[in-house]
């Protein structure tokens, strides 16, 4: 069967849907061709189930500081682990639920189930149907990486996040291979639930944090709660029914691995090397990220398969992007947001901004703040971390910054909005900050780094002549 659409999105994802939203908006015929389960990466298996198990996980594990409080009884506390995932599982239901209730209608009679294949960059075959469209949007998303020699050794006993949510029983014992985002978020999480959880990773920096300072921060805090072994790459072989992990001169038996050594675009099965898209060397076509367009054709990337930002938020303006340029005569320019990221670990990381590894370190001033002395902190028990601020030296333009700190997800919004609008640390300093708040931390930051700046608007940077 043939047919004929003004737009084919591949893939019902996130990225997917918002570039639907757009291409229904702007009156063109679709169809949306989906090759795995509805109800997107992120209410199935990724950011929503991830932190309901985080936020259990940092319940039970309040109980620590209970007694400190004057509250008894915490001893008593006990986790029911196959309940904590029942917990998740119910609550990731309703999630999926949702996504896949509101696009139901829209998605309905326009939805083909399979996995697309590129005849040409206007044909697309899914099983036995073909697809004439005038442009294309692929929004495929991505994959854990799994290495295959693991995967044919251990079975079962590999475990990714695409596994974890599903399981009934959390194994006693864990190697989290990989330390970025969601290794530290998964691996804080079981370890708090009671796993013997011991986090891996070949590189000696965790959660993605370029600046050293920081990083090293970042060690020191979540080192307490469970080892992490750096600097290392992880060997696995079988010992009895267990796994033996070495790295370096550690050693220890697991019962499972989580493996979250990044995630792989997912390409391979669209065949776009037949169709003479140019590829970079991870096979994703080249596109410009404010058009979202590849080369001069008339297809467009959209989230996680851009291989460059695997982020919600990101694959939401990605798809939005893409979908009004693919309904469209001629591509349009968009801004892209200050860059966001944050790690849902305790305490968070966020890394805001320009990244460090890119700023000019001869034209850059830094403000920084331990948290161990925050009153609020204090207050909280969660005065562990640090927040780095960066901004030109010259006239104190914000540029970015990397956060371990309580609240890190609430100040980095306010850090990423600021730099979006051009502001100064003096700019800041001039807003009101209430009393005592995580944010007079950052306050305490901003004036350090305002100290710094050559060009002083001013002899007190907090306040401002009428
Ligand atoms: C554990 C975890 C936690 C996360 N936490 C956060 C978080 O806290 N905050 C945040 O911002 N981001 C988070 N993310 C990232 C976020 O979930 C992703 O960036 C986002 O879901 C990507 O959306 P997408 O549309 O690109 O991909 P997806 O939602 O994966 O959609 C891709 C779709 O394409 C389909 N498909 C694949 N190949 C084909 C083909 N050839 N033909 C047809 N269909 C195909 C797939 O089946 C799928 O339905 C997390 C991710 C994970 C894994």
């Amino acid at each position: 069967m043939v047919k004929e659409v003004d737009v084919a999105i591949i893939g019902a994802g996130s990225a997917g849907l918002y570039a639907l939203s757009q291409v229904i908006r702007l009156g063109k015929s679709y169809v949306v061709i989906n090759g795995g389960k509805l109800g997107t990466t992120c209410a199935r298996v990724g950011c929503m189930p991830s932190k309901v198990l985080i936020q259990a996980a940092e319940d039970f594990y309040r109980r620590k500081v209970l007694e400190r409080e004057g509250i008894e009884g915490a001893e008593h506390l006990s986790v029911d682990r196959p309940e904590v995932m029942e917990f998740v599982r119910e609550l990731r239901d309703g999630f999926v639920e949702r996504v896949i209730g509101n696009n139901q209608k829209r998605l309905a009679e326009h939805t083909m189930d399979g996995l697309a294949e590129y005849i040409s960059p206007g044909k697309i075959r899914v099983g036995d149907e073909t697809i004439h469209c005038k442009a294309s949007v692929i929004a495929t998303g991505s994959r854990p990486i799994v290495p295959a020699a693991w995967q044919r050794g251990f079975g079962d006993r590999i475990i990714t996040t695409d596994e974890l949510f599903e399981l009934e029983e959390l194994p006693d014992s864990v190697a989290v291979i990989g330390l970025g985002v969601i290794g530290l978020e998964i691996g804080q999480a079981l370890a708090r639930l009671g796993i013997e959880v011991t986090g891996i990773d070949m590189v000696d920096r965790i959660g993605g944090i370029e600046d050293l300072v920081a990083n090293t921060t970042a060690i020191e805090a979540l080192g307490r709660e469970f080892p992490l072994w750096l600097g290392h790459p992880a060997e696995v072989s079988e010992e009895g029914d267990k796994l033996r992990v070495t790295a370096g001169d550690n050693s220890i038996l697991v019962d499972h691995l989580l493996v979250s050594m990044g995630r792989a675009p997912n390409v391979e099965s669209l065949k776009l090397e037949k169709i003479g898209v140019p590829l970079n060397d991870a096979g994703i076509p080249h596109h410009d990220p404010n058009t979202m367009q590849c080369g001069d054709t008339r297809i467009f990337l959209a989230g996680d398969v851009t291989g460059a930002h695997p982020l919600l938020h990101e694959a939401a303006d990605d798809g939005r992007i893409a979908g009004i340029n693919a309904s469209s005569e001629s591509s349009t320019a968009y801004r892209r947001k200050t860059p966001l990221a944050i790690t849902f670990c305790d305490p968070n990381i966020a890394i805001v901004g320009t990244p460090w590894s890119e700023l000019d370190q001869d034209q850059v001033a830094i403000g920084e703040v331990k948290m161990a002395p925050v009153g609020r902190a204090q207050m909280m028990s969660k005065n562990r971390g640090i927040i780095r601020v960066y901004a030109d030296k010259a006239d104190g333009k914000l540029l970015g910054a990397t956060l371990v700190c309580v609240k890190g997800e609430n100040l980095a919004h306010l850090l990423a909005w600021s730099i979006q609008q051009g502001l100064t640390v003096f700019d800041l300093l001039r807003m009101p900050y209430y009393h005592p708040v995580i944010e007079e931390a950052l306050q305490a930051a901003l004036r350090f780094l305002a100290q710094k700046i050559d060009h002083q608007p001013g002899p007190v940077p907090d306040i401002e002549e009428l």
